[in-house]
């Protein structure tokens, strides 16, 4: 089978109380791993089937574009997590934060706001544009920035199946806790 189903960086419990050992067995065992599965069928015996994963996000349409942009999009959001905390955060990433947004509390303001009120299934984004600022995006459903020509640098998955077991309906929990298991040697090195 051409494309796996990465493993977590971590332990299953390594992101607890924010995120419980049981979500991340689901989320990433089942929805991930589905998502895995899905694309080799889908691609297979098609132009798709040996096409690096960004390369079949811009330019698939419809299950072999979904499949593929929530593969991708969900081994970018488990590889950001860990235990570097806010001080970690490196000296560009920091100032092109304070350029674009003001300071580091206003982008997490916004950034929180944007994933607070997306409506339905989707992801909030930290992207930056093709001039070197940062932005904050929000897409639907399976939507990734790239195919806009955007550099996705952080983003929160705010499907129900992200937070539901450990939240239910308090998406606003989830999304206060989501900033301190974010690891920012990793987002400084996509920045
Ligand atoms: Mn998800």
């Amino acid at each position: 089978m051409p494309f796996e189903l990465p493993k977590l960086p971590y332990e299953y419990d390594a992101l607890v109380p924010v995120i419980s050992k049981q979500t991340l067995e689901f989320h990433h065992d089942k929805h991930h791993a589905a998502y895995v599965n899905n694309l080799n069928n889908l691609t297979k015996g098609t132009e798709f089937e040996e096409m690096e994963i960004i390369d079949i996000i811009l330019k698939a349409k419809g299950g072999i574009f979904n499949n593929a942009a929530q593969v991708w999009n969900h081994t970018f959001y488990f590889d950001q997590f860990g235990k570097n905390k806010i001080e970690k955060l490196r000296g560009e990433l920091l100032i092109a934060i304070n350029s674009s947004f003001g300071s580091f509390d206003e982008f997490k303001e916004k950034f929180s706001n944007a994933a607070k009120t997306l409506f339905g299934s989707g992801w909030t984004w930290l992207v930056k544009k093709p001039n070197g600022s940062l932005d904050i995006v929000q897409s639907t459903n399976a939507e990734n920035p790239l195919t806009e020509g955007l550099i996705p640098i952080l983003t929160c998955d705010v499907w129900e199946h992200a937070y539901y077991l450990d939240y239910q309906n308090k998406r606003p929990d989830y999304i206060s806790g989501f900033w301190t298991i974010i690891d920012w040697e990793v987002i400084s090195l996509r920045y």
